[in-house]
């Protein structure tokens, strides 16, 4: 079940999009506040903008004036809202999004063809290894969408490997989707209670949250570790609350297939220009039929690469790589442009590493200094050596690093109040 557009030229798309925008456009000129607003200040004319390219013309949306604008990006009355969900904010508190009925189909639409875009039918049984609740949007987006694909769904939810495996030796999944470090923690589950995950049924897992692929499209070094062990193919899926959309990979798993009928996508330069083609840049989105809270030339914060040649899935929609990294943790170092995600490739790679936190700060001539603090099972000068070769090798430059023991990383990891693990500690003085 591929939609017809996607199936489209690449001009027919744009057409399209062009004219879900005008209908977008209207609508924010009518109900949001907050659009209302940065139409008026700016001078915008709304029936001045029809194509793609003029959407330069109106300034992008920060994630900041989302948080502090919150209730100013509301489009409907509090009746009309059926889902409350929550996002953690930039500047302390949670931003609120609210979905409509409408909203929810919508929902529900973009997870069944984005299963499907994996490979997913109505003859296949998933396992949700997510929360569903506390005011995620993410599981209840996978529950719809395999209700309206019709393919089964066992929400066993976060954590508890035993439970996991209960339910994958009792019902069966095809697909699991999880956080992919956390198949890890099933493999090993399994190892220890003489499970054979390969005779489990399981055929492929939907992972979210952390990149499975380098930009070559090739297996990072936690994918091949998962794969490694477990004959599974895995698929990536990008997502987020904001833009109420996926972008997921397909059978050729060369980067997550836009859905041109739900969002539109620019990759932006730090002067919020479009970068030249094969460039890392922000992704900025502006959701199509969205009827809560619709977003116009938002920017999501993620670096990323576009990728335009046609698929051999018969999809000719623009295709986003995985994620380099966010554009706040973009680090300067020794002349070199790095985010996170690459040193995280290259810690998984040994495998006496147990746990690690990334720190940046600025030293005192106001340049960024990495540390990585290593709690490691081996605590040798040659494994410190082997570690700095690693990075030079793969990414020209070695950073401070230190071992601590087990706990203390445990305690930064672990900071309170926080909902997850955080893997970098960013000191640097910002603007
Ligand atoms: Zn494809």
């Amino acid at each position: 079940m591929i939609p017809e557009i996607e199936k489209a030229s690449a001009s027919e798309i744009k057409a399209f999009q062009e004219k879900e925008l005008k209908t977008l456009l209207v609508y924010l000129n009518t109900n949001s506040k907050f659009y209302q607003q940065v139409f008026k200040t700016h001078n915008i004319d709304i029936t001045s903008i029809n194509t793609l390219e003029d959407l330069t013309k109106i300034p992008t949306t920060t994630k900041d004036q989302l948080q502090v604008n919150n209730d100013d990006f509301l489009c409907v009355s509090k009746t009309k809202i059926i889902d409350y969900v929550s996002t953690s904010g930039t500047l302390g508190d949670p931003v609120i999004f609210a979905l409509t009925d409408k909203d929810l189909n919508r929902l529900a639409y973009n997870e069944a063809i984005s299963f499907a875009c994996s490979g997913v039918t109505n003859q296949d049984v998933m396992q949700l290894m997510t929360t569903i609740d506390r005011r995620f949007m993410a599981g209840l987006a996978y529950f719809l969408g395999a209700r309206k694909l019709g393919a089964g769904i066992i929400r066993v939810g976060a954590g508890i490997p035993e439970l996991q495996w209960d339910s994958i030796l009792k019902f069966k999944p095809t697909y699991l989707i999880a956080v992919p470090s956390f198949l890890l923690k099933l493999i090993e589950y399994a190892r220890q209670h003489d499970i054979d995950i390969n005779q489990s049924g399981v055929k492929g897992a939907i992972c979210i949250g952390e990149p499975l692929r380098n930009q070559d499209f090739s297996l990072n070094a936690l994918a091949k570790k998962i794969t490694y062990d477990w004959d599974i193919e895995l698929f990536s899926t990008y997502a987020s609350t904001e833009m109420n959309t996926a972008f997921n990979e397909c059978e050729a798993q060369q980067g997550g297939h836009h859905h041109p009928e739900l969002i539109i996508a620019e990759i932006l330069d730090e002067n919020d220009n479009p970068v030249k083609p094969n460039t890392v840049g922000e992704l900025t989105i502006t959701t199509l039929g969205v009827e809560g809270m619709p977003l116009l030339r938002f920017k999501t914060g993620d670096m990323v690469m576009a990728h335009t040649s046609p698929c051999s899935c018969g999809r000719n929609t623009m295709r986003l790589g995985p994620v380099v990294g966010r554009r706040k943790q973009m680090i300067k170092y020794k002349g070199t442009t790095l985010y996170p995600p690459a040193m995280d490739n290259i810690l998984n790679d040994f495998n006496q590493v147990e746990s690690y936190i990334i720190e940046i700060s600025t030293n005192d001539i106001g340049t960024d200094e990495i540390c990585l603090k290593i709690a490691s099972k081996e605590q040798s000068t040659k494994l410190l050596q082997q570690i700095k070769d690693h990075f030079r090798a793969k990414l020209r430059v070695t950073p401070k690093i230190e071992f601590h023991d087990k706990k203390t990383i445990q305690k930064l990891q672990f900071p309170a109040m926080s909902r997850k693990p955080i893997k970098v500690i960013d000191k640097r003085k910002t603007e």
